[in-house]
């Protein structure tokens, strides 16, 4: 593993006689640089901590079906009697 550091530090020395083209490349890219260090915080900005995900389960936690529910036949959702579009069927009206 050692030995692969060896091979690109000649590369470099190699290279660094003719960088000028590469240091006129790099004050052009200091220009559009600037986006690149937006980007990188709004990058951080979208990293979620892990304690909004356990919220999120919490929300979906299932209720029990009332009395005057029903539990759709097709959808497999539970709704309100009034939305009992056939009672045979047990299917909602969304369904329907
Ligand atoms: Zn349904």
């Amino acid at each position: 593993m050692a030995t692969d550091y060896d091979a690109p530090r000649k590369n470099e020395e190699d290279q660094s006689e003719e960088s000028i083209e590469e240091i006129k490349a790099r004050r052009h890219d200091k220009q559009s640089g600037k986006v690149d260090e937006d980007e990188t915080e709004a990058a951080e900005a979208f990293e979620l901590p892990g304690a909004d995900l356990s919220h999120e389960q919490l929300a979906v936690e299932v209720k029990p079906k009332q009395d005057d529910e029903f539990t759709c036949m097709s959808c497999f959702l539970v709704h309100h009697r009034s939305q009992l579009a056939n009672p045979k069927t047990m299917i909602c009206r969304d369904c329907a």
